[in-house]
């Protein structure tokens, strides 16, 4: 991916079912986990989707009125981490908290399976849901998860105490993502 370039499946500006609340959800194009039974297989293929200038794709964020947060999703958003750095900040410049969705665990991540600027991307996040979709842990109870085995990972909590801390939805959605 040349630089100052993204390539995304698309996007939903006003997603509700993305994370709590009403989210700028991203779908990244390019995936490497083919889990089987995924939903959306068309991500799967880094060179489908539609290529844009990171900085169009920025600018439609910041010109999204009406947003509790950021979804990052995909496709798998750690394929262009740079692009998700980006993209996370700007969200955080509003204080709009980012949720991203990968198929790595978090354990994979930071031991760098995911390639060192993926682990970069971390402190710009404020939920990751991590994992691979396993449809035999699909019971359609987990929460904003396809399968039981993804976690909603407090991101800030998880850095600084150096071990997985598990986000709590506690009393319904909490605008900053946090408890
Ligand atoms: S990580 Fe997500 S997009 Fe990729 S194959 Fe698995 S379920 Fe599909």
């Amino acid at each position: 991916m040349a630089a100052g370039k993204i390539r995304i499946a698309g996007v939903k500006r006003h997603s509700c079912v993305d994370g709590p609340g009403v989210r700028y959800a991203l779908f990244f194009q390019g995936c490497p986990h083919h889990c089987p039974g995924c939903q959306n297989p068309d991500t799967h293929d880094g060179r489908g989707g539609r290529e844009k200038d990171l900085s169009d794709v920025i600018r439609d964020l910041q010109g999204t009125r009406y947003l509790d947060g950021v979804t990052l999703s995909g496709g798998d958003p750690l394929m262009q981490p740079e692009a998700a750095a980006a993209i996370a900040e700007a969200a955080e410049a509003r204080g709009l908290p980012v949720w991203l969705y990968t198929g790595w665990t978090w354990e994979q991540i930071v031991a760098g399976a995911a390639g060192p600027a993926a682990i970069k991307v971390l402190p710009h996040l404020t939920v990751l849901v991590d994992g691979p979709y396993l449809s035999a842990l699909n019971h359609g109870t987990a929460q904003w998860r396809g399968s039981s085995n993804q976690r909603l990972i407090w991101v800030p909590e998880s850095l600084r105490r150096g071990q997985v801390v598990c986000w709590q939805n506690e009393g319904g959605f909490s605008k900053d993502g946090g408890q």
